[in-house]
């Protein structure tokens, strides 16, 4: 079990840790700064810097076996730190930040088109959610504009938690059904824009709409008779 220091603060960038583990699947630390691939976003990537001054290069992070569990993936043929070595964790500081302001206009999206979200994927500077949209046209360039009208108003994005109870009050909360929110751990992440999304998300997000920049819904595809794919990316 690690300390997840990215759950409270996202925009650290690096961290003192110790080598708790290191096995064929990953090395474990005692607390990290690096976000496992989850929930759609991808894992971080960045180095882990030892007390000699040498770097190992972390191609990848991954969940363990537990919640708080986060395998660093060295990169191939990168040396292992012994158990009990200091380290400074440090990620790709300008990929992650991309990877937040998109992880986040995802949920303006989701505010922006009707309908139960099916599947979604964050890659570096784009990313897509399906919906279950029946027999609905959706307009790129309407979707667009709605977009960017939330990215400049300046929003507010607040990450808090609720108990598993409240959450169970509240089902409309879950707008992802593919993706249930871990319950059972006596409370749930939520991520909440004021007045335009509030959703379970235990991904990384910015504080600010406006730091997403603007954007552009670059395709609308039919996966299937109700799913509909919407791709977006920075736009310029
Ligand atoms: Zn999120």
């Amino acid at each position: 079990m690690a300390e997840l220091l990215f759950r409270d603060d996202a925009y650290l960038r690096s961290c003192e840790a110790t080598v708790v583990a290191v096995d064929e699947r990953g090395i474990r630390l005692d607390r990290t700064v690096f976000y496992p691939l989850g929930g759609g976003q991808p894992g971080d990537t960045g180095t882990l810097k030892r007390a000699d001054g040498s770097v190992i290069a972390i191609a990848d992070a991954r969940k363990g076996d537990g919640l708080d569990d986060v395998l660093h993936v060295p990169a191939p043929g990168a040396a292992l730190p012994p158990v009990g070595e200091k380290v400074t964790a440090e990620i790709d500081w300008e990929r992650r930040h991309r990877l937040m302001r998109m992880h986040t206009c995802l949920h303006l999206l989701c505010a922006v088109v009707p309908g139960a979200v099916t599947g979604g994927q964050i890659s570096d500077g784009k990313a897509r959610l399906d919906f279950d949209v029946p027999g609905e046209a959706l307009d790129k360039a309407v979707i667009t504009d709605k977009l960017n009208a939330l990215i400049t108003a300046d929003h507010a994005v607040t990450p808090r938690w609720i108990t598993d109870e409240e959450l169970a009050a509240q089902p409309d909360l879950v707008r992802t059904m593919s993706v249930k929110p871990p319950t059972g751990f006596g409370k749930v992440r939520l991520l909440d824009i004021a007045g335009i999304d509030l959703q379970p998300c235990g991904g990384t997000h910015i504080r600010r709409t406006s730091e997403i920049g603007r954007v552009e819904v670059t395709k609308i595809e039919n996966k299937g008779r109700q799913n509909r794919r919407v791709n977006l990316a920075f736009a310029g």
